[in-house]
């Protein structure tokens, strides 16, 4: 037996949310079982656990789209039982089981090996979170942003992937500007690398097509109206990495950046990213991340503390990451 949560619909079509123990006859068919050690929050798993957005996909489902363990029975030729591994999306904790619980039974296919530089812990002190940011520093790097091309903006700096973007474009010596709702946060913002750091609220009231020039390169978490204006306040060439919608899905923008100054807009997606970039994200993060700094964002919870902390991080109250740890 060991814990898990579990995301259940209800008679009416409402979801319901509770810990339980289950069983590994319970889980789902996979050809790896790992024993799950640490797994973590991101947005979306709040979402799945708070019923706010539509996020699970199968009935009964156990959410959390990262987790990081070792594996206790294996069918894969690739992967062998001792190995400590760590899986980021392919639709785990959506529409298959996921890492808030025990164990999980997954394919083998879907894990890449826990990179030597860090712990179990750490790997989720990134989770998918901190290998987005990694992605979203990496597609700016390929379209040739670099630290001579001028500053780079981060939104939603205070929060997970914000937090991880600001210190590995400081790392790499970008000028980052940080984004927040919470300019309380500046100092924690400032430890992280950021040079400057600007309200939220600068940018809503931007409502030209073109706006003053004045970044590169940007990471942005949010999405609607402050994607549109990130867009419109970029230099000739510059370029947008898009990976959020903490703001909304929309996007009311104007077409001017792209066609009047050759702005470049990247999407970027973590849940099926080919297995190659996920492992040259991992190593590059492995290279940049200063562990006593991810310490500094990483905040620990027990694993009775989920539900809580869900609505806590859908409410703006959690700042960087938070890790769970779960009993195996
Ligand atoms: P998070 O820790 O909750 O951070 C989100 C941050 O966004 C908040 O901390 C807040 O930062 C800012 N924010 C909240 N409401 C906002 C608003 N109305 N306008 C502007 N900023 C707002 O979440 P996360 O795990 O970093 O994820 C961030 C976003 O990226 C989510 O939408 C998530 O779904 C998405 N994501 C996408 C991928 C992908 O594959 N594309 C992967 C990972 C995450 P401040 O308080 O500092 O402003």
């Amino acid at each position: 037996m060991f814990d898990a949560y579990l995301i259940e619909k209800n008679d009416g079509g409402s979801q319901s949310v509770r810990q339980c123990q289950l069983e590994e006859k319970d889980l789902p068919a996979g050809d790896v079982t790992v024993r799950v050690e640490w797994s973590t929050l991101n947005y979306k798993d709040a979402l799945a656990i708070t019923g706010k957005g539509p996020i699970v996909r199968s009935y009964p489902m156990v959410p959390g789209i990262d987790f990081a363990g070792t594996v206790e029975a294996s069918s894969h030729p690739d992967i062998k039982v001792g190995e400590k591994v760590v899986l980021n999306g392919y639709g785990v904790g959506e529409k298959h089981w996921g890492g808030l619980a025990g164990r999980a039974r997954v394919s083998g296919d879907w894990l890449v090996p826990l990179p030597s530089a860090f712990t179990a812990r750490q790997a989720m002190a990134l989770g998918t979170a901190g290998y987005t940011a990694m992605l979203c520093v990496q597609a700016l790097q390929k379209q040739g942003v670099t630290p001579k091309s001028g500053e780079v903006l981060v939104t939603g700096a205070s929060g997970g992937v914000g937090s991880v973007a600001v210190m590995l474009l400081s790392k790499l010596g970008y000028a980052v500007t940080a984004v927040t709702g919470r300019m309380e946060e500046k100092p924690y913002l400032e430890s992280l690398g950021a040079k400057e750091v600007m309200p939220r609220q600068f940018f809503d009231s931007l409502t030209r097509p073109l706006e003053k020039a004045r970044w590169a390169g940007a990471v942005d978490v949010a999405g609607g109206k402050m994607l549109a204006s990130v867009c419109a306040s970029m230099l000739p060439y510059g370029v947008v990495t898009a990976c959020g919608l903490a703001a909304g899905m929309d996007f009311p923008a104007t077409v001017a950046p792209f066609i009047l100054r050759g702005v470049t807009l990247v999407g970027i997606e973590s849940v099926n990213c080919p297995k190659a970039e996920r492992l040259s994200a991992w190593q590059q993060l492995a290279e940049l991340i200063d562990q006593k700094q991810l310490e500094d964002v990483t905040s620990e919870i027990a694993f009775g503390n989920v539900i809580q902390a869900a609505e806590d991080l859908l409410a703006g109250k959690v700042r960087g990451r938070v890790v769970v740890k779960v009993s195996g």
